[in-house]
């Protein structure tokens, strides 16, 4: 081992879902399948090229702005960021540096592990209950701060926002961040408490109730003093900085309040339709209320499923974790292209 080996800091590497470059049914990394909001390819073609010299404007004024208007909070309550990895990046940084572990639920997003190894923040993962539950007692002793996605991923579930406020109470000596990157497909958002709550931190995205995972877009809503922190640390950094392309388009998809409910809807009705086709199929399911499906089948392997998918030109997502084994979580795609994967199931099975 080379002297320089034992300061580097190792992490067990995030796996992207594949983003293959030839046409294909893509299930697999939880992308909206309808395209942005009209107002956004207008601004594109409309956008001033010139711009493109410049630097961005750093403190994102015109994104900053549609966001509290569309929340009804103020500018000093929003934070934004390139996707909102950027965004909880960010909080990692800022907020998780007690010394002591901060709590998160042991299935969920895989990057809270990443950042935490990665930042040196001591961890220590809860298991969910037998139902993949996350359970709010476990999130009661003393800890460095607690952050869960709420719809849990990749499980779909929905903690109901009495349980979320429960978590937020007993911690009220660290920060609480939501990860709420599906909620609007599932329920009421925790951003209702953040009056009531100094030390809860709601970060959402762009990527999937918005369609524009591509744009890289993401936010946190908080109290002027947390964002505040935020914004301090993340002029530190130009790298954090958005492009003008995605301030100037993110501002237009949050104006058309009427294309994202609409938006939204397809996709829960396809969601709850493609629950009960599955179900037919002999699936098991959880009760996802998120933009994504996730199931096993008792009688073949996912492993197996995954492979003849693929084969097929249909990618989804092979979990097969310790404590979760042998699921397939599905995206929700179009109607059509859920139809294109029962047709292939059926023909595997
Ligand atoms: N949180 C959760 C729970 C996610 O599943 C994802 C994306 N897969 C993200 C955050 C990050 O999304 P983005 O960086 O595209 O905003």
């Amino acid at each position: 081992m080379k002297a320089f080996e034992k300061n580097i800091r190792k992490v067990e590497p995030y796996v992207p879902g594949e983003q293959p470059q030839e046409q294909v049914v893509k299930l697999n990394t939880n992308e909206n399948p309808y395209p942005p909001a009209p107002g956004v390819a207008k601004a594109l073609e409309e956008m001033d090229l010139g711009r493109l010299r410049l630097y961005p404007d750093p403190t994102a004024e015109v994104l900053v702005d549609a966001l509290a208007e569309f929340y009804g909070v103020s500018p000093e309550q929003v934070f934004v960021g390139v996707g909102s990895d950027d965004v909880l990046s960010m909080c990692f940084l800022t907020f998780f540096n007690s010394g002591k572990p901060i709590f998160f639920p042991d299935v969920t997003y895989s990057f809270y592990k990443v950042w935490a190894d990665l930042y040196r923040i001591p961890y220590e993962c809860k298991a969910l209950d037998e139902d993949f539950r996350i359970r709010k007692e476990d999130y009661y002793p003393e800890n460095g701060g607690v952050i869960f996605p709420n719809p849990n991923a990749p499980t779909g579930i929905y903690l109901e926002l009495d349980q979320v406020e429960d978590i937020i109470a007993h911690n009220q000596d660290v920060v609480v961040i939501v990860d709420e990157a599906y909620v609007d497909f599932a329920g009421r958002s925790a951003m209702e408490l953040i009056d009531r709550y100094d030390n809860l931190i709601v970060v959402q995205t762009f990527s999937k109730a918005r369609s524009m995972a591509g744009m890289r877009v993401g936010y946190a809503i908080s109290n002027p003093e947390l964002i505040r922190y935020l914004n301090d640390a993340k002029y530190s950094f130009n790298s954090y900085t958005m492009n003008q392309t995605a301030l100037i388009c993110g501002a237009e998809a949050v104006k058309d309040r009427a294309y994202f409910e609409e938006n939204l809807q397809k996709i829960i009705q396809t969601r709850e339709w493609a629950k009960k086709e599955l179900a037919g199929m002999g699936f098991e399911l959880t009760d996802s209320r998120a933009n994504f499906l996730f199931v096993r089948h008792p009688k073949y392997s996912g492993k197996d499923l995954f492979e003849f998918l693929k084969k097929q030109k249909i990618y989804v997502r092979f979990w097969g974790s310790k404590r979760i084994e042998d699921y397939l979580r599905i995206t929700v795609g179009t109607r059509e292209e859920m139809e294109t994967l029962f047709t292939a199931l059926k023909k595997y099975m």
